[in-house]
């Protein structure tokens, strides 16, 4: 795979992402057993992964998280071939009932908020004991509807529109280990 021509730069490395998401899962860890203690009959935490993008992060993430969990997914559509966002439709739903649930949803980036604001009402909706957020990637400046994130692995300040560890362009560049800006010329092409 060559994705030299079109990564401008390494943004975060693969040893910089697994050392934040050792950070996340102790973090995760703590705040969950805590809620534990006050509420034995809580029953585990469900990690709901949003695919595509999130299954890497996902992945470590949960073999960094000690309290006892189950983990679902619920696919989302991504935006189509390019970098403008599209509207939120679920292509795969959650297979257990999260009534009365703790949920920790785990996005791979937040954007403009909308896929995160559909999927967090569309559980709500659902009656859970909790909702929190953990996402790998924020993009505070881009936001266009307001959403409560409660773990962020890295804030991105610069307009960079990124790939790697399961973000993709174009459904490619998701296995690269690292997260990379995209070259700029390659989103002008691509948008034409
Ligand atoms: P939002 O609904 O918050 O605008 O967008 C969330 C989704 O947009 C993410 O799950 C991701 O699929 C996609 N996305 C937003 N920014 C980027 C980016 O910089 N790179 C990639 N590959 N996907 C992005």
């Amino acid at each position: 795979m060559d994705d030299n021509h079109i990564v401008e730069r390494v943004l975060f490395s693969a040893e910089e992402i697994q050392k934040r998401v050792r950070e996340l899962g102790a973090a995760i860890s703590a705040d969950y057993r805590e809620a534990g203690t006050k509420n034995e009959r809580t029953r585990p935490l469900l990690v709901v992964g949003l695919l595509k993008g999130a299954l890497p992060f996902m992945a470590d993430l949960i073999r960094a998280i000690q309290v006892p969990m189950e983990y679902d997914f619920i696919a989302v559509s991504s935006y189509e071939n390019g970098t403008v966002p599209g509207e939120v439709r679920v292509l795969k739903d959650l297979e257990r009932a999260v009534a009365g649930r703790n949920l920790l949803v785990v996005e791979d980036i937040v954007d403009t908020g909308h896929t995160l604001r559909h999927i967090t009402r569309r559980l709500q909706a659902r009656d859970p004991a909790s909702i929190k957020v953990c996402t790998l990637l924020d993009k505070p400046h881009r936001r266009e509807v307001e959403v409560e994130v409660d773990y962020v692995g890295f804030k991105l300040e610069d307009p960079w529109f990124v790939v790697g560890y399961g973000l993709d362009f174009g459904e490619l560049y998701r296995n690269l280990p690292y997260i990379g800006a995209l070259r700029s010329e390659c989103i002008e092409r691509c948008e034409r």
